[in-house]
This record gives structure tokens, C-alpha cells and sequence, in this order.
């Protein structure tokens, strides 16, 4: 077996073993493979080894690498999306987990209008608190901004995604998920909507913390791919 493969059987080991843990069935969390700055061939070996949902954080790097790729793989923008591009995001990616502007879903709605289509949305909030990052501020930005998308109707806006506080303190990184949980709860009641139970949350050096906390869909890269080199 090849090293992808062998670090994806690991990874799916650790996720089902947390959701067990948690008294939920594996079913229940979805494992992204995050793909970014990754070689095609190494992308390529994900999928034989059974990957379907990848992750990138560039809409470019994203298009040379996934407009030719397989049809049945399942693309997801994970990384801050500039209003520019957009448009460009519509048609490669099914869902854009990084929104955190009404704006830029105005931009994706526009495209989505123009070419008849409809695309799933997760809101990006900030629950560490660090300036440095990207994200809704709070949970009134994230109603404000909830309550603009919600006149779009070509976009689903389907659950809440986050990055934790990047420490060894896991009760800090257990907040930050606890936070992002009980948001999207609220927002769901607030809103009356009925699918808006996507938790994107979990990382390489967190994910079984996010599973325990109720995540839906653990986004990894280096636990499956190895480092990523530095640029
Ligand atoms: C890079 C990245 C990941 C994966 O990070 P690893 O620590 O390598 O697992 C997950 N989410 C986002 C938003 C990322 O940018």
C-alpha cells in the first residue's frame, strides 16, 4: 500500500473511533481530503485509495487541478474567496465552506443567475478570536450575514465552518467548537430553516476534539498527504 493510502486508512480509523467514542454512528462525519498545494499524481493516488471529497483554498490552483480530474469527486473552496473570483468558483467547487461577506455570496448568486445553477454554502466563523484570520466576527455579523443570504435564492446555505485556535490547550480548541456548534443551532431556530446542520469543523491537529463536538465534516491535509512544503 502506498503512503496515502496507508495515512487515509489511518485517518478513517481515528474518525470512526471518535465518532464511536461520541456515541455516533461513522456515517455521520464526512473526511475531506485537503488537497492544497499538492501534485495532481498525489491528488490522483487519494482518489485510488478512495477519496471523493477534496478541499482547496485557490480557486486557480484549484481549476488546473480538478477541471480535468475524475466526475465523481466532490470539490469544496475552503479558503478565503475574493469577490473577483467568484465567478470562477461557480461551476468547479459545489459548495464554498469560506463565506464570511454577503457580498460574496451577491457575487456567487449573480454568476449562479446567470448560468441557471444553484450551489451549497457554509458561513466561515472566526471563533478564536485571532485578527490574523478570516471569518465572521460574532454571532450578530453571522445573523446579518445569514439574513442577506437568505434573500439568494440560488444559493443553500447548509451549516457553519471554522478553524480553531491552533494551540495544545484543548479546552481552548474544544471552545472554539462547542461555539461553532451551539451558533448553528441558534441560527437554525432563529431562521426556521430545516437543513442547516453542516458542521465544518477539525483539522489535522484537532479533528477528533471537532467529531466529540458534534462536527460533520472534518477538513485533512497533512494527516493524509505528509507536510506540505512551505512557499
Ligand atoms: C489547510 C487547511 C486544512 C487542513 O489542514 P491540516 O492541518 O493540514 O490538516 C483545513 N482547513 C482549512 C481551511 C485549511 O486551509
Amino acid at each position: 500500500m502506498g503512503q496515502i493510502a496507508d495515512n487515509l486508512a489511518k485517518v478513517r480509523e481515528r474518525v470512526a473511533l471518535a465518532a464511536e467514542r461520541s456515541g455516533r454512528g461513522s456515517q455521520s462525519v464526512r473526511l475531506m481530503a485537503v488537497s492544497k498545494t499538492q501534485p495532481v499524481d498525489r491528488v490522483e493516488e487519494a482518489y485510488r485509495a478512495g477519496a471523493r471529497l477534496f478541499g482547496e483554498n485557490r480557486i486557480g490552483e484549484a481549476g488546473e487541478k480538478f477541471s480535468d480530474f475524475h466526475d465523481d469527486v466532490e470539490l469544496h473552496m475552503i479558503g478565503h474567496l475574493q469577490r473577483n473570483k467568484a465567478a470562477r468558483a461557480v461551476g468547479l467547487v459545489s459548495c464554498v465552506q469560506s463565506i464570511d461577506k454577503a457580498e460574496t455570496a451577491a457575487a456567487l448568486e449573480s454568476r449562479l443567475e446567470a448560468v441557471e445553477s444553484t450551489m451549497e454554502i457554509l458561513l466561515e466563523v472566526n471563533t478564536s478570536g485571532e485578527s490574523s484570520k478570516s471569518g465572521l466576527r460574532d454571532e450578530e455579523e453571522l445573523y446579518r450575514a445569514l439574513e442577506a443570504i437568505l434573500e439568494m435564492p440560488r444559493l443553500r446555505p447548509r451549516g457553519l465552518m471554522t478553524i480553531a485556535t491552533l494551540t495544545d490547550k484543548t479546552s481552548e480548541v474544544r471552545r472554539c467548537f462547542r461555539a461553532l456548534a451551539s451558533m448553528g443551532e441558534r441560527a437554525a431556530r432563529r431562521f426556521g430553516l430545516e437543513s442547516f446542520d453542516e458542521l465544518s469543523m477539525g483539522m489535522t491537529g484537532d479533528f477528533e476534539i471537532a467529531i466529540e463536538e458534534g462536527s460533520t465534516l472534518v477538513r485533512v491535509g497533512t494527516a493524509i498527504f505528509g507536510q506540505r512544503e512551505t512557499v
